[in-house]
């Protein structure tokens, strides 16, 4: 199974024409998490197609006004659609205050449920997958999220159907690893399924290269990190606590991830960003960078 992901905004702190605050969507059967929502969120969500109300879960990676400014004005929309799900929010230190102090303004009364929840490590998990969080080094606490799907048992159809099984309960035993008896020959699990690996997605935003990236980063199918900073900046990336896109790529390498997007790009590289590719693909060759509305499946 294919997992789309949605890139709504792929700017840094500055939009430009071409590209919004950072926001983007994860879509897995019935869950859109939405990570992080910059100013002008949900109007991407309107250019991609894609109704806001379908969100039922949010990562915020930290509390700068391009990654969360678009939240009132979402939540605002949601009320005005009778939105009727409940809404799981997560993020760093502070966000369960932080929530309330941006919405209640504008919204005293929140018309939907919300869970918000300071979250670190591994902090939802399902029969299919989890998220973890992993802290890193910027101005504010900062989370990187990696969502893991996990590994399915799945029936080779091929032997299945050489074997001659109809579909009945036993299948779900060999699923579970059992072996099963079958017209009085013994059919074993082991010889009859095969293990699909599940897809990792990793999202590192704003920090300094640090030990946390590669954690969260490895084995990764797909990495998507900032690069606000070409090597020629690196002393501002350093000051402000961002990555280069070459250490984006390092990060991609050393984690053994299997492609890198870059976003969260500067107005500064508006008229250049392919330099940002070339310094990333120099010592990370499956590199690509985000334009907002791409959408892509890992
Ligand atoms: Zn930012
Ligand atoms: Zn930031």
């Amino acid at each position: 199974m294919k997992i789309p992901l949605i890139f709504l905004g792929t700017s840094q702190a500055i939009p430009t024409a071409k590209r919004n605050h950072t926001a983007m969507l994860l879509q897995y059967k019935n869950e859109n998490i939405l990570i992080d929502c910059g100013e002008g969120t949900q109007r991407q969500f309107r250019k991609a197609k894609i109704n806001p109300g379908k969100v039922n879960r949010i990562l915020i990676s930290h509390w700068h006004g391009d990654h969360v400014l678009g939240l009132p004005g979402l939540f605002q929309t949601l009320v005005l659609s009778n939105y009727n799900k409940k809404m799981y929010i997560y993020g760093p230190k502070k966000t369960k205050i932080f929530i309330k102090q941006l919405i209640r303004p504008f919204i005293p009364v929140l018309k939907f449920k919300i869970e918000v929840s300071n979250v670190s490590g591994k902090f939802l998990e399902t029969s299919d997958f989890y998220i973890e969080a992993f802290s890193l080094k910027h101005g504010p606490p900062c989370n990187a999220y990696s969502f893991v799907e996990k590994d399915k048992i799945r029936i080779d159809k091929k032997k299945l159907k050489k074997l001659k099984i109809p579909p009945s309960p036993l299948l779900s035993k060999l699923q579970q690893g059992k072996n099963i008896k079958y017209k009085g020959k013994i059919i074993k699990a082991k010889y009859i399924t095969y293990k699909e690996k599940g897809k990792k997605i990793t999202i590192i935003l704003d920090t300094a290269l640090t030990e946390n990236c590669y954690k969260a980063a490895k084995n990764a199918d797909l990495l998507i990190a900032e690069a606000t900073y070409a090597n020629e900046e690196k002393q501002l990336a350093k000051e402000y606590k961002h990555l280069t896109a070459a250490q984006a790529a390092i990060i991609a390498k050393k984690s053994k991830v299997k492609k890198l997007i870059l976003t969260h790009i500067s107005q500064r590289y508006q008229k250049n960003e392919k330099i940002l590719l070339k310094q990333a693909r120099k010592i990370f060759p499956k590199t690509e960078i985000a334009e907002d509305l791409d959408k892509i499946e890992v």
